[in-house]
């Protein structure tokens, strides 16, 4: 036995010895009240973590992303649907159904390595990995020259199957920080054969890829995907279909999902697509058939919208986002004790104001995504046609017409039309079209950019109690791994 072992048992001896002299009979009661207090103590840890007393740990555990959603991109959506349900100004605004209502509510800083205001990739990759990097890195730190782990790696080390959802593109920052490695988050087709080739993604889901999809599309089969692209052949995925690759293309948004405003309105009229909501409720029916799981669904153009200065695209994209979490809910509802639901940002994104009286028939007047409507307008611009003409398109699908505007605003809108007709870089006219939209709703964006606003987090069920308070955004990696028993 070398030295060092002896004293180690030396120590625990000379432990052992003081115990057996402090077993006094008025310190054995003192111990056992104190056991029973423990006990007592450990079943309200239990009862406040909604986890049953037979699961310690989520078995099931739901990670929903807004991209760019800071509390205001929340409270726009709900002054809106305040408004639409007639109710009063005493009424609480917040949608009681959705991620409002969940008992557990914090707030993170969303800074980087060495700037105020992150990027998607930055920021997804302090959530997953618990460190800080610089703006474009994934999973990378670009000063000390090291990889960090993928989260999903670590979830599969771990035995839970992992889904993968964005709104946005299958190899964008934040679905990527789940499960690449890159120096650049723009490195895309590289990012996309990591997320093929890993064996980590049990479902992965999105718009689809930036660049070579139908030579990726075929790798991926050869990897072993089942590659389903309609809503029939996702509703026709089991748990023997996984690895499932879902792909829900959009003609304005490609390789984006498209925006919901524009996939509610083609609903409205009969049209059949994937939703956000279908993916979620699909991936969690199929990954649950494996045993226990871990689903992160990104409600990825919150922060393309805000980017455009779209207000109402915005809005609609968290309506979205709280379909997707009613389908999470359902599944909660049936295994309380076994689900973790966390709702969180990774940055906001435009510096939302709320003005002081909002107008929710402006909202309801715009139609069309600006991306959709830019697409629409181009026809216009190319057949040379009358400003009358893109006025007659502006009232359909903004809901603005002639009369709204005064004769300043009707010269800046045509000056803006003639400009873009004569091929100017940027759609001028659109641009400035969602400039008057969001001040018709009373609501302004200070810049098209990301800022460095601390954003909120919703957590419900077994282990939310860990969520609240004030943290950074890199404490979400080390409270998942603890509420999950991450090794
Ligand atoms: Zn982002």
């Amino acid at each position: 036995m070398d030295k060092e072992k002896k004293e180690r048992n030396r120590k625990n001896e000379g432990n052992r010895k003081s115990f057996r002299l402090s077993l006094q009979p008025g310190i054995i009661v003192l111990l056992v009240s104190a056991i029973l207090i423990g006990l007592l103590a450990l079943g309200i840890v239990f009862l406040l973590s909604g986890c049953g007393t037979k699961q310690e740990k989520p078995k099931y555990v739901f990670v929903f992303l807004g991209d760019g959603m800071g509390i205001n991109q929340v409270a726009s959506a709900r002054y809106w649907e305040a408004q639409e349900r007639e109710q009063s100004a005493a009424d609480s605004i917040w949608n009681a159904s959705s991620f409002d209502s969940f008992p557990v509510i914090g707030m993170m800083s969303t800074h980087n390595m060495d700037l105020t205001v992150t990027d998607s990739a930055a920021s997804a990759t302090a959530l997953f990995t618990g460190k800080k990097t610089g703006n474009g890195s994934l999973n990378y730190n670009p000063v000390t020259k090291e990889w960090y782990v993928p989260f999903a790696k670590k979830l599969s080390d771990n035995g839970y199957a992992t889904g993968v959802i964005s709104t946005t593109s299958l190899e964008h920052a934040s679905p990527a920080a789940l499960y690449a490695n890159a120096e650049d988050r723009y490195d895309y087709p590289e990012i996309a054969r990591q997320g093929i080739t890993c064996g980590w993604l049990d479902f992965w889901a999105a718009g689809g890829f930036y660049r070579e999809e139908e030579e990726l599309l075929e790798e991926a089969e050869k990897e072993g995907f089942t590659v389903v692209d309609s809503p029939d052949e996702l509703e026709g995925t089991d748990g023997k279909s996984l690895p499932v690759l879902a792909v829900a293309r959009d003609d304005f948004a490609a390789p984006h999902m498209a925006y919901e405003i524009d996939r509610a309105r083609r609903q409205q009229y009969g049209a059949r697509e994937i939703s956000f909501a279908d993916l979620v409720k699909q991936a969690a029916s199929c990954l649950q058939e494996t045993g226990s799981f871990f689903l992160f669904a990104e409600a990825g153009k919150i922060d393309t919208a805000c980017s455009n200065q779209d207000l109402v695209s915005s809005i609609h994209e968290v309506k979205g986002l709280d379909d997707a979490v009613a389908e999470a809910l359902v599944f909660y509802k049936e295994y309380p004790e076994e689900t973790l639901i966390i709702v969180l940002a990774d940055h906001e994104t435009g510096s939302l104001r709320i003005g002081s009286k909002i107008d929710g028939s402006a909202i309801s007047g715009q139609v069309a995504s600006r991306v959709r409507f830019e697409k629409i307008m181009k026809e216009l611009y190319e057949e040379k046609a009358d400003f009358s003409e893109a006025m007659e398109k502006t009232e359909h699908y903004f809901g603005i017409a002639k009369e709204d505007l005064d004769s300043e605003e009707q010269e800046a809108l045509k000056d803006a039309y003639e400009e873009t007709k004569k091929g100017a870089e940027t759609d001028e006219f659109t641009e400035l079209l969602c400039e008057m939209k969001a001040a018709q709703v009373n609501m302004e964006f200070v810049s098209g950019s990301h800022s460095g606003q601390p954003v909120p987090v919703y957590a419900i069920g077994c282990g939310a109690e860990n969520f609240a308070g004030m943290y950074d955004n890199t404490k979400i990696y080390e409270k998942l791994s603890s509420v999950m028993g991450l090794r």
